[in-house]
């Protein structure tokens, strides 16, 4: 679609002054409201085309440019500055042009900066800091103190934070008399509407530097080396995420700082493995053991135990041990010491064994009868289920 030209939209003359533009351009924009004319998208064409048009001619820059190239000389111009022309959205015309409906015309008023009595003032946050630490099973199973060097960004002490000189040389930001918002109150047929944005003057923080403070180049944060002190709790695992609020990195120019966030990683044991708060041994009986009975001993988390055989234990049976395993997390209980049992079968045999076994082979008993081995296999069934 061809766009009109510009003096046309506002109906005014090419030699108009900048007053009689922008008494133009309120007139249109009060005409073509979208408040007065709810649902009304035509009228709503009207009002973003009138704020384009008045984007341009109020600007003596483009205004020029647009007197001698007409729409052309606006494309890709250098220094238009914030936003292009016709691109303008309802909320870029409010935030721009929201003071042309101020001085009681049509009861629009204009920026209210503060005039709400309320700050909203925006707060910077600082980010996140991520460190790992490395625990063994023994240190999970208590719980444990750990100090740690970080690398992370602290506030200037020269500036308080405020990245101004002393902490001092800023001054309260005009455009939202400190604030951070700029406040627009609209009469609509439903009565006052109100709406906030981000100040752009002071980019929501309320002040404008006047002088930066030379140690932290105005940043208001410097990167220091710092040592935590985590207190983990029993009962964590591989992979889980801990946060420790505000211990993060500082905020430019003051404001809240992030979190530190600890991701804990398992030391295998050499021995334990894990299944969440249960730990699992596998033990290797020696044949004698399995069949006479007797006393296995089997490494635990602080130590060592003893575990009693029963005569005839067959591979494939799990001894449990109560409460030898880990806290839980939310001080649930705690898990078991599994032990799973198989039998070593002799990988060499000296002449005198070979003989002692030979003998035994013909023995009935050695031999598993049908009954025996499903029982034994029915138990064994189970581990897959
Ligand atoms: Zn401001
Ligand atoms: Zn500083």
């Amino acid at each position: 679609m061809a766009k009109r030209d510009y003096y046309e939209v506002l109906d005014v003359a090419k030699n108009a002054t900048d007053e009689e533009i922008k008494k133009a351009y309120r007139k249109k924009a009060i005409q073509y409201h979208p408040d007065k004319n709810p649902g009304d998208k035509e009228a709503e064409e009207k009002f973003k085309e009138a704020a384009e048009a008045y984007e341009v001619l109020s600007n003596p820059d483009k205004r020029s440019r647009y007197d001698q190239f007409g729409h052309e000389g606006l494309n890709g111009a250098a220094g238009g500055g914030g936003f292009s022309a016709g691109g303008m959205s309802m909320e870029d015309i409010f935030s721009h042009f929201g003071d042309i409906f101020g001085g009681g015309f049509g009861g629009f008023s204009g920026f209210g900066g503060g005039s709400s009595g309320r700050t909203r003032r925006h707060v910077n946050r600082g980010s996140d800091l991520r460190v790992k630490v490395k625990l063994t099973l023994k240190e999970i199973s208590t719980g444990v103190e750990k100090k740690i060097k970080v690398k992370k960004y602290v506030g200037c002490k020269a500036c308080h934070g405020t990245g101004a000189e002393n902490g001092t040389a800023y001054t309260t930001c005009s455009t939202c008399n400190g604030s951070g918002v700029v406040t627009q109150v609209q009469q609509t047929f439903l009565g006052a509407m109100q709406s906030t944005t981000t100040c752009p003057t002071c980019g929501g923080e309320g002040r404008i530097i006047t002088k930066k403070c030379n140690v932290c180049n105005g940043e208001g944060i410097l990167k220091e080396d710092e040592v935590i002190t985590l207190n983990i709790p029993a009962g964590v695992a591989e992979g889980m995420q801990l946060s420790m609020s505000g211990k993060g990195n500082a905020a430019r120019h003051g404001g809240v700082n992030g979190d530190l966030l600890i991701v804990i990683e398992e030391e295998p044991h050499p021995e334990l493995l894990r299944d969440e708060n249960d730990l699992i041994y596998n033990a290797l009986l020696d044949f004698p053991t399995a069949a006479l009975g007797g006393s296995l001993e089997v490494p635990t988390i602080d130590g060592k135990a003893k575990v009693k055989i029963e005569p005839g234990t067959q591979p494939g049976k799990v001894l449990r041990l109560r409460g030898k395993g880990l806290p839980s997390i939310n001080r649930y209980g705690v898990g078991d010491l599994l032990v799973n049992v198989s039998v070593y079968v002799p990988e060499s045999l000296t002449t005198s064994e070979r003989q002692e076994i030979e003998k035994m082979k013909g023995a009935s008993n050695f031999t598993p009868s049908k009954s025996v081995k499903d029982r034994i296999f029915s138990k064994l069934k189970h581990m897959f289920d």
